[in-house]
C-alpha cells in the first residue's frame, strides 16, 4: 500500500491545482483520477458543441507557467482546446508523474491511526493523512426515470457520456430531451444536419447571446502584457471575473435612458456579463429581476418567428426569476427554431408517456426517432460525492449523514469526517464561481491550513455539528433573502426527485471567498485541531 501525506481524488481545475500547490510546498502527494486523461468535466463532456460559458483570459490558471506560451483560438474556447489546454498545463507543471488515471475510487475510509485508506475500482489501496475531495459540481450524471428508455431501438446518449467517437447527425431524426446548457449546445449543432430535431422542453432557458469571435494570436500576444493586473483583479474580491463587474447601484436608481444603456451593452459584450455584470439587485429584488428579464424576453422574442413557439421559449410572463437558473450562452439556439425541420415539444403540457423502441411518445403524439440525445444534467453538487463509499469517525457513511441534507463547514469540510476537505464541493461557491477562479482560491486556502498545520504539530482537524448547521441555516437564509430560493433548479437539489431541497451553492462568490479569509484570521473558527 502506497502512502501519501495527501490524496486528491479528481483532475478537473481543483484537483491540478492543488497537486501542484501542495507538492511545491513539500508534502507528498497522489492525485487519483477515474477518467484517462486530465480535464475533469471538459474530458466527459465531449457532446457535439461543448463549449465553455466563460471567455478568455476568465477560464484558465494566473500562474504564468501556464498562460506564457498558451494561445486560444476562439473567446468561448470547445471542448477538445479545453482538453489540449489541461494537456498544456500538465507538461508547464509536470503533473503527471504525481497522478494515477483511469483509477475510479469506490472507498474511503477514515481509520483510528487517523489516517484514509482510499480504495480503487482496480483494487489498488492508498493511505494519506489527508483527504481532497474535488470531485467536482457535476461528476454524476442524470437520467430521469423514463419509463420504456432501454427499449428505444436507437442510438441514445446522456450528453456527459458521449461516446468518443461522435454520433452522426446528418439526415436522421433526432431527438433532445433536456434545454439546459448542455440541451442548447446540443440542439445548435444538430439543427443544421439532422433531417428532423425535436426538441423536448419542460422549462424555458434564458439563454444569453454568446458573442463567439476568433482570436487573432498577435492580439492576444500582445493583451498578455495586462494578464498579471487581469489576474489580480480575479483573483480579489469584488473579482470572480477579471473583466465583468456588477454596478454599486440597483436598477431603479437608474434612469430609464440609463438602465436601457447597461443592459444594451452587456448584451453586446455577450457571455455572462448581462447575467452577472449590470444592477446589483437583479438577483436579489423582484421588480429589479423583472427588468432585466423584460428586456431578455423582448430581444429573445424579436428572433422567433412563430409567435406560439415564442411564447414558449421565451414567455411573456417570467417562469422563473430570470438568472435563478443558470443561462446558457447561445450561437443562433433561437433561429434554429424558425428553421422548417426543428419542433419543439412542451412537456408541461403534454408529458413524455414513455420512450417506445421507435422514439418518444407524449401525451398527445408520436415523435420517430433515430437518435435520442438526454441533456439532463447532473446530479449536481453531492453527486459525485455521494456515489464513493466515504467513511468517517465511527464508520459513518457520507451519504447516510446527507441523506436529509447537506452541512458543512464552510462548504470544506463535513462534521465527523477528519482531515477529508472538498474543493468546489456542495455549500462553497462553487457554480457562481468562474472555475479556476475558485480553484486557485480555494486551493490557496487549503495550502495554507495544511502548512499552519504542519508548523504547529497537529495531525487531525475536524469541525462540529454545530458549526455544520450553523453554515446550512446561513445559506437557507440566503436562500430565502435573494430570488434563488423561489426556483426549482439544480442550485437547490431540485433536479433530483426526493433530493433534499436546499441552497446547494453560495450565491456570491465575493461574499464567500470573505468567510473563508475571516475563518483563516480568526486562526480558523469551526475547525477543532488535535
Ligand atoms: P471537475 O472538472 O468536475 O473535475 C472532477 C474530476 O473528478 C473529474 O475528472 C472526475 O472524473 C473526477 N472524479 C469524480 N469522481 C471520481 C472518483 N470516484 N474517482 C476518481 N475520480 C473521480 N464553470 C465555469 O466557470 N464556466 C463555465 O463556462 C462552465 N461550463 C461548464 C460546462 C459544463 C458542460 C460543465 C459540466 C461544467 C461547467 N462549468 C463551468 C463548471 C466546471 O465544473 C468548473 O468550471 C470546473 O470544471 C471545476 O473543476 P473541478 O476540478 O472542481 O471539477
Amino acid at each position: 500500500m502506497e502512502t501519501f501525506d495527501v490524496v486528491i481524488v479528481g483532475a478537473g481545475f481543483s484537483g491540478l491545482y492543488l497537486l501542484h500547490r501542495l507538492r511545491s510546498e513539500g508534502f507528498s502527494v497522489r492525485l487519483l483520477e477515474a477518467q484517462s486523461g486530465l480535464g475533469g468535466v471538459w474530458q466527459a463532456n465531449r457532446y457535439p458543441g461543448a463549449r465553455v460559458d466563460s471567455h478568455v483570459p476568465n477560464y484558465e490558471y494566473s500562474m504564468e507557467a501556464c498562460w506564457r506560451d498558451w494561445v486560444w483560438t476562439e473567446r468561448f474556447p470547445g471542448r477538445d482546446e479545453l482538453v489540449r489546454y489541461f494537456e498544456h498545463v500538465d507538461r508547464a507543471l509536470d503533473l503527471g508523474r504525481d497522478i494515477d488515471l483511469d483509477t475510479r475510487i469506490e472507498t474511503c475510509r477514515f481509520g483510528e491511526d487517523r489516517r484514509w485508506t482510499i480504495t480503487a475500482q482496480t483494487g489498488r489501496t492508498y493511505k494519506a493523512s489527508f483527504l481532497m475531495m474535488c470531485t467536482g459540481f457535476g461528476s454524476k450524471p442524470y437520467t430521469p426515470e423514463l419509463p420504456g428508455l432501454a427499449s428505444f431501438a436507437g442510438i441514445c446518449h446522456h450528453t456527459a457520456t458521449w461516446p468518443e467517437q461522435g454520433v452522426d447527425f446528418a439526415g436522421r431524426r433526432v431527438g433532445i430531451i433536456g434545454t439546459g446548457a448542455s440541451g442548447v449546445q446540443v440542439v445548435q449543432e444538430a439543427a443544421p444536419h439532422a433531417e428532423r430535431l425535436v426538441v423536448f422542453q419542460r422549462t424555458p432557458v434564458t439563454a444569453l447571446p454568446m458573442q463567439q469571435r476568433k482570436l487573432d494570436p498577435a492580439a492576444q500576444a500582445a493583451a498578455k502584457a495586462d494578464y498579471p493586473a487581469l489576474f489580480v483583479r480575479r483573483n480579489s474580491p469584488p473579482g470572480n471575473f477579471c473583466d465583468i463587474v456588477r454596478l454599486d447601484i440597483g436598477v431603479f436608481d437608474a434612469s430609464e435612458e440609463e438602465r436601457e444603456e447597461v443592459f444594451e451593452t452587456a448584451w453586446r459584450n455577450g457571455g455572462f456579463h448581462f447575467w452577472v455584470g449590470t444592477f446589483n439587485d437583479v438577483l436579489l429584488d423582484e421588480a429589479a429581476n423583472r427588468a432585466a428579464y423584460d428586456f431578455w424576453r423582448d430581444k429573445t422574442r424579436a428572433r422567433i418567428d412563430d409567435p406560439a413557439v415564442a411564447d414558449l421559449l421565451a414567455p411573456i410572463e417570467p417562469p422563473y426569476p430570470f438568472g435563478t437558473k443558470r443561462p446558457s450562452l447561445e450561437q443562433g439556439y433561437y433561429e434554429c427554431f424558425n428553421q422548417p425541420n426543428v419542433e419543439l415539444v412542451d412537456l408541461r403540457s403534454t408529458p413524455i408517456d414513455s420512450i417506445v423502441p421507435r422514439g418518444v411518445r407524449t401525451s398527445a403524439a408520436a415523435f420517430d426517432l433515430d437518435v435520442l440525445v438526454l441533456a439532463t444534467g447532473f446530479d449536481a453538487n453531492t453527486g459525485g460525492l455521494t456515489a464513493i463509499d466515504i467513511r468517517g469517525n465511527d464508520d459513518k457513511s457520507l451519504a447516510g449523514a446527507w441523506s436529509a441534507g447537506v452541512d458543512t463547514h464552510l462548504g470544506m469540510a463535513v462534521p465527523g469526517f477528519p482531515n477529508m476537505l472538498m474543493l468546489y464541493g456542495p455549500q462553497s461557491a462553487t457554480a457562481f464561481c468562474n472555475g479556476p477562479t475558485c480553484a486557485e482560491f480555494q486551493g490557496e486556502w487549503v495550502t495554507r491550513l495544511l502548512q499552519r498545520m504542519r508548523a504547529q504539530g497537529h495531525s487531525l482537524i475536524d469541525t462540529t455539528a454545530e458549526m455544520g448547521n450553523a453554515w446550512t441555516a446561513h445559506l437557507a437564509m440566503l436562500a430565502d433573502s435573494t430570488l434563488f430560493g423561489r426556483t426549482d433548479s439544480w442550485y437547490m437539489g431540485a433536479n433530483i426527485p426526493g433530493k433534499h431541497r436546499q441552497l446547494l451553492n453560495y450565491p456570491n462568490a465575493d461574499a464567500y471567498r470573505d468567510h473563508l479569509r475571516h475563518c483563516e484570521v480568526s486562526d480558523y473558527e469551526g475547525f477543532v485541531f488535535r
